[in-house]
Order: structure tokens, then C-alpha cells, then sequence
């Protein structure tokens, strides 16, 4: 995927700045947050099917800039991130293009990479899944041989021809496969009929079977699946674990979906505290936000943050992958840097 980037610059009031650029196609907004001479770089990533787009962004980081400006200090982050939070409702890729920039801002200035600020042994990320989406059989044996490195697969299925995709994997690997239904099956019947065909399949987990708002039925086939069943779309924000606890065994958290690290941080300790297994996602973000989320991946039990691969024209540099294992690197903040630099 190739994407064309409309980069444009807003100054605001010192000491902070904010600049951002805007990516067409999938729609990102890539902010700059400046503190003497230092710049933290943010993103947000907008994914056509949900409700933030670039002008929404745009117009939140224009009354977010007016918090930060009253603000002389970074090192204040948390009463920054809530006094931003409290701005509006919603607008959480806008407020994670913030929070990222800040944490990056905070750990150049103390020279400090963030996954040491949230007290992670680097040696401790996990594997990243290699995404396969829906396809014919012949493109997806294809992309099982080019994801050669990776270690676990990741599926996407719609309830059409799941079976079908499935069998066309194991006709080339046997390697552990996350699946992803995406709320894609309609009916708790055949997803527990679904499910107990995988679970000899060297299945890891079921994300998202069930339409998001449906908790009765997801607390059904939680009583009965065989696999563990993991929380994406029903779960967005800290306040929302409490609702789904009883219903998934894990829940997937995305710094876009959950206002950044600050609160993904607090997520990832709730689901400890209740026993849920936690899954560090992505959307079709650069290296900026997956660098970010992977700060905390020594943290979570699997990660899905393959997304930069997909991009052929990436801005940034970050994160690498050691045979599919998340690598992180000495570098302050989320560990980014700008290709041209
Ligand atoms: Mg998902």
C-alpha cells in the first residue's frame, strides 16, 4: 500500500507546538508536540469505518493546543492528558496522537525509551501475528509463504468461507493461527459450532466473535467455547472492562481506540488484576503509533502489530522485527526516527 502524504504545519502558542500531516487513503494525522528544541512525534490513524476523520482530528488538536499552552511544563503529563481528555467525548485517535507525542517529548528530554519508564524488560515482547486477510486460496498460500519469518499467523473471518480459508493455511503451515472474526459471526450457535471445529487447528484465540453490543451472547459461548475468546471492538476504553470482564477471557487494547499509552498502561494492569489475558493491536498505523504500542509489549501475553508492514511509504523507522519477535531499541521515547534524518 502506497500513500501519499499532505503535510502542513499550525504553530501555536510557545512553548508548545503542534504540526501535522495528513496521509490520504487510510487517513493519519501526524503530530509534533516541541519543548526546547526537542520534538515528540504522535499519530493518529483513522480507519474509514470509524468516526474520526482528519478535520475532526484537526479541529480537537486545535483546542487540545490551547490546554497545552497554558501548561509551561511537559513533566505535568497526566494532568495534561485529563484536562485534554475532558475537552470533548470521543476523539480518542486525536487524543492519542497527543499522548504518544507527549510520552516521546518526555522521554527525549530524560533520555529515557518509554517501554524502561513502564518498567519492561525489552527481552520480554512477544511475537507479532502476520496479518492474512480474506482472500482467494491461492493468494493466501501465497502470503503464508512471503509472512515466512513470523512465527503466529493471524486471520481474518467473515462467516463465509471460514473453512474454507483455514484448510487453505494448514495446506502449507502448521503454524499457531489468531483469529479474528471482526463481529462477523451473526449467531452464537455457529460460533460455537465454528469454534469447536478450530480448536483442533492450532487455534490461539477468537477475537471479536460476536456483534459488540451483544453481551448476553457473549457470555453464553464464553460459558462454553474451548478457546479463549478476546475482547476487540465490545472494549475501547479503561471504563469499559469492568462491563465485559465476565464475558471474554482477554481483551485487545489499541492505543487508537483507548487514547494512548497513559491509559492502555492502566488497561493492561486492570486485565492482571482480573485475570484476562491482554492483546496489544494496531490499526494501519506507521512505525510512529506501532513503535509506541510495542513500548508496553513486554507487558501483554500477544501483539498484533504488523501494520507498518503493509506500508511502502513510511515516514518513520522504529520498532524491528527478529523473526517476527517485537525488538525494541535503546532509543529515548517511543524509539522513532524520521527517514530523511
Ligand atoms: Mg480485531
Amino acid at each position: 500500500m502506497n500513500l501519499s502524504y499532505k503535510p502542513y504545519t499550525l504553530f501555536f502558542k510557545r512553548p508548545f507546538k503542534i504540526a501535522h500531516g495528513v496521509r490520504e487513503s487510510t487517513a493519519i494525522v501526524l503530530t509534533e508536540i516541541g519543548f526546547e528544541g526537542v520534538v515528540g512525534y504522535g499519530e493518529a490513524c483513522l480507519p474509514p469505518y470509524l468516526s474520526e476523520t482528519q478535520e475532526s482530528v484537526a479541529s480537537f488538536l486545535n483546542k487540545a493546543s490551547k490546554v497545552l499552552a497554558i501548561h509551561h511544563y511537559p513533566f505535568d503529563m497526566q494532568q495534561v492528558l485529563d484536562e485534554i481528555d475532558n475537552i470533548d467525548l470521543g476523539n480518542t485517535a486525536a487524543k492519542a496522537a497527543i499522548d504518544i507525542a507527549l510520552h516521546d517529548l518526555i522521554g527525549k528530554l530524560q533520555n529515557k525509551p518509554c517501554w524502561k519508564s513502564f518498567d519492561c524488560n525489552k527481552n520480554d515482547t512477544p511475537y507479532t501475528t502476520y496479518t492474512l486477510g480474506i482472500d482467494e486460496p491461492e493468494i493466501i498460500r501465497q502470503k503464508v509463504i512471503e509472512g515466512g519469518v513470523f512465527k503466529v499467523l493471524k486471520v481474518k473471518l467473515n462467516g463465509e468461507s471460514d473453512k474454507q480459508i483455514i484448510d487453505t493455511i494448514r495446506s502449507v503451515t502448521d503454524k499457531p493461527i489468531a483469529v479474528d472474526v471482526n463481529q462477523g459471526w451473526k449467531d452464537k450457535f455457529v460460533a460455537l459450532d465454528m469454534i469447536e471445529w478450530l480448536k483442533d487447528k492450532n487455534v490461539l484465540f477468537v477475537e471479536q466473535p460476536l456483534p459488540k453490543a451483544n453481551l448476553d451472547d457473549a457470555l453464553w459461548l464464553y460459558e462454553r467455547s474451548p478457546l479463549p475468546l478476546i475482547a476487540d471492538e465490545s472494549v475501547q476504553r479503561y471504563s469499559d472492562i469492568d462491563r465485559i470482564k465476565n464475558c471474554f477471557h482477554g481483551i485487545n487494547i489499541k492505543l487508537m481506540k483507548c487514547t494512548g499509552l497513559h491509559e492502555a498502561h492502566k488497561m493492561i494492569r486492570k486485565a492482571r488484576e482480573l485475570n484476562l489475558k491482554v492483546l496489544i493491536g494496531c490499526m494501519s498505523e506507521t512505525y510512529c503509533a506501532v513503535s509506541a504500542a510495542a513500548q508496553l509489549s513486554p507487558l501483554v501475553d500477544y501483539a498484533d502489530l504488523d501494520g507498518p508492514l503493509l506500508i511502502k511509504n513510511d515516514i518513520f523507522k522504529g520498532i524491528t522485527f527478529t523473526d517476527g519477535k517485537i525488538t525494541l531499541s535503546e532509543l529515548p521515547g517511543i524509539g522513532v526516527v524520521k527517514k530523511e534524518d
